[in-house]
């Protein structure tokens, strides 16, 4: 593993470049959508960077209330957390599946309240640190990785369509256009408690991260995500990537947040097809869950 900022073995400079974008598209009259990227000097101490994107449901009002409760959560749990720099790998992602937790609990605890009744948000959470980039998630918001100009999807969708594509009973191009391509099967703060699944990858130069809202990725394809990622910085990929869902219709909110390693190995192994590492905690989805996943999609 080698810092950020100091040179490697090759004499070269690894750094990362970050950037992330909101915009409420073409259709929704509010942006339930909430994300957060600090980089560089903002990073909490022993990061490199942390990337947030959530995706909130449960009416109007709640929704933002959810996606904005999981981020500011998340980046205050991790900020607050300066005494475990030193854990790594498995266990460091246990901790980040910890605080997505503890971030659960809360948005639970808020959602008792009647007008946030059956609130919720998915959560996707990205760290790096060193060469190591730790992803913690639940929902249908998604990590990718762009690497050598292909594009891999790191994080599985907790969502209806998912299920429907692994059992071989939908095409992945059907899955994105259908009418019940918006059904998740797990959320933050429906339950007291929610299974987070981890992912750990080995970062290399070049590497390009993404993260996002489902209103990217039912507007656009992964062919078009790719070429913008190839061809903008950070800051620009934002831009183009939400400016491209917009074109297509902007149906939903769009939320992009991406980051660019320069520097480091040159090389390192691909993320396996989507598949969970580590899991933290798991829970039997009861009828009365489905229900209220049913209940608070509706009103997404
Ligand atoms: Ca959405």
């Amino acid at each position: 593993m080698w810092p950020f900022g100091r040179k490697d073995g090759s004499g070269s400079i690894p750094r990362l470049l970050a950037a992330g974008r909101t915009d409420v598209g073409r259709v929704r009259a509010g942006n339930e959508d909430s994300y957060k990227v600090l980089s560089g000097e903002k990073s909490p101490v022993g990061i490199d960077a942390l990337l947030v994107v959530a995706d909130g449901m449960g009416g109007h009002a709640a929704g933002e209330v959810a996606s904005r409760m999981a981020v500011e959560g998340i980046v205050g749990l991790i900020t607050g957390s300066d005494d475990l720099p030193s854990v790594e790998g498995q266990g460091y992602l246990r901790f980040l599946g910890g605080i997505v937790q503890q971030v659960n609990g809360a948005v639970f605890q808020a959602s008792q309240d009647e007008d946030k009744r059956g609130m919720g948000t998915t959560c996707t959470v990205a760290v790096v640190r060193g060469d190591q980039l730790y992803v913690s998630h639940v929902g249908d918001s998604r990590a990718y990785l762009l690497r050598a100009g292909s594009l891999h999807q790191i994080t599985q969708d907790h969502s209806w369509v998912e299920e429907q594509v692994a059992l071989g009973l939908l095409g992945r191009e059907e899955a994105r256009a259908h009418p019940n391509r918006n059904i998740i099967t797990r959320a933050v703060g429906l339950e007291q408690k929610v299974e987070v699944d981890g992912y750990l990858v080995s970062l290399a130069d070049k590497d390009i991260l993404l993260l996002c809202s489902d209103g990217l990725t039912t507007m656009i394809e992964d062919s078009q995500i790719e070429s913008i990622l190839s061809e903008h910085g950070p800051a620009e990929a934002c831009r183009a990537l939400i400016s491209a869902a917009n074109c297509q219709g902007g149906h939903d909110n769009v939320t992009v947040a991406v980051a660019r390693v320069t520097g480091g190995p040159s090389s390192a192994p691909l993320p396996a097809s989507p598949h969970p590492d580590a899991d933290t905690v798991e829970i039997a989805r009861s009828p009365s869950v489905w229900r209220k996943f049913s209940r608070s999609v509706l009103r997404r």
